[in-house]
């Protein structure tokens, strides 16, 4: 098992509704800027972030089982962007 835990990010270029007041980071894989939502901001200097192709091919590399998990406040923000489109 890796040492840090990997944050995976939504990309700036394919989404274009990301949570609200999220800021920006880097995948540590690929330099493209991603999405960071508030809620995962206080956890950065514990998680390397990645974009989902990275996180994919780094799982596949390091051959583990991905164990996914939500960060606390995450879920209530996935439900506030779906109440504003819906
Ligand atoms: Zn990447």
């Amino acid at each position: 098992m890796s040492e840090r835990n990997v944050l995976v990010c939504s990309r700036v270029k394919d989404n274009d509704k990301p949570v609200p007041l999220s800021s920006y980071g880097v995948c540590a894989g690929c330099g493209e800027e991603l999405w960071i939502a508030p809620s995962s901001r206080p956890y950065l200097d514990q998680l390397v972030t990645m974009c989902l192709p990275c996180a994919a091919a780094k799982m596949d590399q390091d051959d583990i089982a991905p164990d996914f998990k939500m960060l606390p406040g995450s879920l209530e923000e996935l439900e506030e962007l779906h109440e504003r489109d819906g």
